[in-house]
């Protein structure tokens, strides 16, 4: 059967795209690689967030923004179709400020926002908190952290959940899957895309690329920047203790299932994503430092996964003109964006008017001028 989208990609945000194009009613496949590849998707934080994106791009902070006023239908339809719970709860969040250097450049990257942006300064809500406050929203916050900017528009989920439902949605709407078919190259040809994989050659009418750190090979075939470049995460997990009443930050969250997730480190490491103990070790103290009572706690998982980080860290959303009818879609935020995703964005694809409605994010502000 003829197909009308090919996507590279079975993470976070190929799925997302996979499934608002298939709910739109397009036929859609989706090929990925095998479970060793790497995958963003499956080692992150699981925030929703709006806090700390865009600064130096306000156009950023608003689709966030918009991304997260989606979130909540998002969920609901997804759990709706599928039965997956996706954990997804938005009942605002904290971003720490260990010292008063950090809570005064924070506050005034926002205010900055705020300035550039009337959207942002009427419907962006967020407060300075000092320590004390804060206790009604992290009790045991220790008294080493100075205070942090607190907002009502961020949450966060169980990714891993997010993506199982993605896939069994996509599933259902029909999108056909091929897991363990690693893309080897893309083309055009007679006015239709093939990729080449070791189970051979795959058409359609239209291409999205949305392979992670992929996109660095795959992109430049169709014409398309692909400019991304991995930055190092390590995440480490407590054993489960009893749940409290509290709120996700960026540092710290305790999942539904009773374990603290920690982590927020930024290395580059090229393509390792291993784990390594100086940052676990850095990793534990700064957890105590939050939560004292977290000391005596057992940590039982550690990981490292890949960014997939363009040059300013905004989002990528490129559609060829050398090859009208591809598309690449990158970005560092794949879990808070994929409810847009999922909508405007597939929206934008299909009606092939991607540049045109989301200008700023085209591979073009790369391009060094002659
Ligand atoms: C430590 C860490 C914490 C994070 N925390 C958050 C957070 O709290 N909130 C948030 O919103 N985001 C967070 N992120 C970012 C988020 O995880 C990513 O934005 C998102 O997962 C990117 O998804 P993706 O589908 O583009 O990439 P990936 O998950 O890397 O998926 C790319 C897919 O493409 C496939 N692929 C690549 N090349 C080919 C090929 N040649 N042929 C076929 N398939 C191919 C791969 O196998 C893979 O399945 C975090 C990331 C990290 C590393």
């Amino acid at each position: 059967m003829r197909q009308d989208f090919l996507i590279v990609g079975g993470g976070v945000v190929g799925m997302a795209v996979a499934y608002g194009l298939a709910r739109a009613g397009q036929r859609v496949t989706v090929l990925d690689e095998r479970d060793d590849a790497l995958r963003a998707s499956r080692g992150n934080a699981g925030l929703t967030w709006v806090q700390g994106k865009g600064i130096g791009m306000p156009r950023y902070a608003e689709l966030s923004l918009d991304a997260v006023q989606a979130w909540p239908a998002f969920a609901e339809e997804l759990q709706a179709r599928t039965g997956v719970d996706l954990q997804y709860e938005r009942r605002g969040g904290v971003d720490l400020c260990l010292d008063a250097d950090e809570a005064e450049t924070r506050q005034a990257e926002y205010r900055t926002l705020q300035t550039v942006s009337p959207r942002l300064a009427r419907e962006f809500e967020w407060q300075y908190l000092h320590r004390d406050e804060l206790l009604e929203h992290l009790p045991g916050l220790g008294e080493r952290v100075h205070g942090g900017t607190w907002s009502p528009h961020d949450g966060h989920c169980n990714p891993l959940y997010l993506l199982r439902a993605l896939y069994a949605a996509s599933l259902d709407l029909g999108v056909t899957l091929h897991p363990a078919t690693p893309v080897q190259s893309v083309a055009r040809r007679a006015g239709r895309f093939v990729a080449t994989t070791p189970r051979g050659d795959i058409e359609a009418e239209r291409i999205v690329i949305a392979a992670g750190l992929g996109a660095q090979t795959l992109a430049p075939m169709l014409g398309l920047s692909g400019a991304v470049r991995p930055l190092r995460g390590q995440i480490i997990v407590t054993e489960r203790l009893p749940l409290i009443d509290q709120l996700p930050t960026p540092q710290i969250r305790q999942t539904a299932s009773g374990g603290y997730l920690i982590g927020d480190t930024h290395e580059d490491a090229g393509f390792d994503k291993g784990v390594t103990l100086n940052m676990v070790n850095a990793l534990a103290a700064k957890a105590v430092r939050i939560f004292p009572r977290l000391s005596q706690a057992r940590l039982v998982r550690a990981w490292g996964a890949l960014r997939v980080m363009t040059p300013d860290g905004n989002p990528l959303y490129e559609a060829s003109k050398a090859c009208p009818g591809a598309y690449n879609i990158n970005c560092h935020s794949g879990i808070t964006l994929a409810a847009f995703h999922a909508g405007d964005l597939a929206r934008a694809i299909l009606d092939d008017c991607l540049s045109q409605d989301f200008p700023q994010f085209s591979g073009e502000r790369f391009h060094v001028p002659a």
